[in-house]
């Protein structure tokens, strides 16, 4: 990659590649896609470059942090979804189900073993953070993680974006570019070498595949020591439903998204989070989809570089711009911020603004305080909040503005702001399906000031923003909401 996406490449090592191996081998861990995948599109590049066979492997442990039903279920419909794929196109494909924790753990080091250079995703967060880290040096051969998560390539920005503006600066200026080097529809397509690759039997032997147990999910599922009691969603967590809910969203949602997007009671925003999350639609694709629908005659030479500020960027319709910020700005901050600071989920990378003012309030008396489990089972003493946190619990998804004002109480009815902090990030990956992502802690972050500015000052939040709910009820239309979540429903846990 020449271009400007030679800053979504990053070595991991300093190996050679061994050119006896049998294959290019390439670990997809969050972009679990064979389109608009610049990784696959990458790997493809080195088995042309070494006339080698391609393998991709896919896997999924069964001790993953917050590991659960909802979670597997979700990742093995995709899993059993690319694998139809690979057998109708003949690809390389070979995805393996971890039953009892550790068992795969030689796995990719064992496949590594064979192959020519290993190219995996660049993900800024979570587990795949630390494999990223841990592979790298123990490889014989060249470990490339590579960057597919966003439009504006990771390695562009030199420091961690301290808030959305600086961030945005930086967006409208390589928009465009960024944007006209666009990921490969079909990453496959300039396969050369077509060959199959054949495991061998002891390897097989040691690792199963998983075609049985993908067939057979919810009886695999219920032999795993993971927590059953998250249980799976009503979202099939495949290619096909997210390029679904994105038509749905573009023919419904779209019109009414500037006007509505804080209304729960009105369907207006994408409910994509889940599906970018696992990687199952690319952010690029939403871009591009979304942009069609600017008003006629609109081009990208309408754009104009606006220093950073949300307005007379796209210079299209409103509704189009409003969440072109949201999909690119505010969802790639959280992804560039963690590239640069590994202690992303540590308080103590708080802005100093925000640290000193909750100090500062930390032993402020507070009128209701509530343990861990009195939040997850929806027990405080406020309607709209147990209602966001049960449609969470049960459905595994919660609305963007009662997403804030949920953070925001948890905050005021902790006693102090780490307990609180690690609450939020307790809930929110336990039971979001889009949780454990650079958003999530953007998000959560973003209640303690992260992102943000101080305002006026108060008790217990400091300078932090303050919400409420009364206020949350008299600006949004809740009825339908909270006759559908209201009621405390509870589940055991
Ligand atoms: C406390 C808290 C926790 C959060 N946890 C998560 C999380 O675990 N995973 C997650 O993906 N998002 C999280 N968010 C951000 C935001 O709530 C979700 O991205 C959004 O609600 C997803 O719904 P949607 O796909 O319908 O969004 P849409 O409005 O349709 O937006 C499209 C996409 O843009 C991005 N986006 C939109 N709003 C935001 C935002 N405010 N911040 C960052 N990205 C945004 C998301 O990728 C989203 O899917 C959190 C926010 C808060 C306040």
């Amino acid at each position: 990659m020449k271009n400007i996406n030679s800053k979504r490449v990053f070595k991991r090592n300093e190996k050679e590649p061994n050119t006896d191996g049998d294959y290019i081998l390439y670990w997809m861990q969050i972009n679990r896609r064979f389109q608009y995948n610049y990784a696959l599109e990458y790997a493809v590049g080195w088995a042309n470059k070494l006339g080698k066979p391609l393998l991709i492997y896919e896997g999924l442990s069964c001790d993953y942090p917050w590991a659960s039903d909802r979670f597997h279920h979700f990742l093995m419909e995709g899993m059993e979804e690319n694998l139809s794929y690979a057998k109708e196109n003949n690809i390389n494909y070979y995805s393996y189900l971890e039953d009892v924790p550790e068992a795969g753990n030689g796995l990719l080091y064992e496949l590594a073993d064979n192959a020519c250079t290993v190219i995996s995703d660049e993900y800024p967060v979570y587990i795949i953070r630390e494999h990223n880290e841990k592979v790298g040096p123990t490889l014989e051969v060249p470990y490339i993680t590579v960057d597919s998560n966003g439009i504006i390539p990771l390695g562009l920005t030199e420091k961690a974006p301290y808030n959305a503006y600086f961030f945005r600066k930086i967006m409208q200026r390589n928009f465009v570019e960024c944007f006209t080097h666009p990921p490969k529809k079909e990453s496959l397509d300039d396969l050369e070498n077509r060959n199959t690759v054949s495991l061998s039997d002891n390897f097989l032997e040691k690792y199963p595949l998983a075609d049985e147990k993908l067939k057979n999910r919810s009886s695999f599922i219920s032999s795993l020591s993971i927590n059953h009691t998250i249980g799976k969603i009503d979202l099939e967590g495949t290619r096909q439903a997210a390029l679904g809910k994105l038509g749905q969203f573009i023919e419904y949602g779209l019109s009414k998204y500037d006007d509505h997007r804080n209304d729960p009671d009105i369907n207006a925003t994408s409910g994509l989070s889940p599906w970018l999350h696992f990687g199952k639609i690319s952010e690029y694709e939403i871009v591009d989809a979304v942009l069609d629908h600017q008003p006629q005659g609109w081009s990208l030479d309408n754009i104009t570089f606006n220093k950073g500020s949300t307005g007379g960027f796209f210079n299209g319709d409103p509704n189009v711009d409003g969440f072109l910020d949201e999909v690119i700005t505010w969802r790639e901050v959280g992804f560039h911020f963690a590239h640069h600071e590994s202690n992303y989920d540590q308080y103590e990378t708080l802005p100093d603004w925000a640290l000193k003012t909750l100090e500062k309030h930390k032993d402020d008396p507070r009128e209701y305080v509530y343990e861990l489990e009195e939040f997850a089972q929806s027990q405080t003493h406020d309607e709209i909040w147990n209602a966001a946190q049960t449609q969470l619990r049960e459905e595994g998804v919660m609305h963007n503005y009662l997403r804030m004002l949920w953070g925001k109480k948890v905050l005021e009815w902790t006693p102090n702001p780490e307990i609180a902090l690690a609450y939020l990030i307790e809930l929110n990956n336990r039971y979001a399906i889009d949780g454990r992502d650079p958003n999530s802690y953007s998000g959560i972050f973003w209640i303690f000031g992260r992102f943000d500015r101080a305002w006026q000052e108060r008790p217990i939040y400091g300078k932090v923003r303050y919400m409420t709910s009364d206020s949350t009820r008299k600006k949004l239309k809740l009825n339908q909401y909270l006759e559908q979540y209201g009621s405390q429903k509870t589940m055991d846990i």
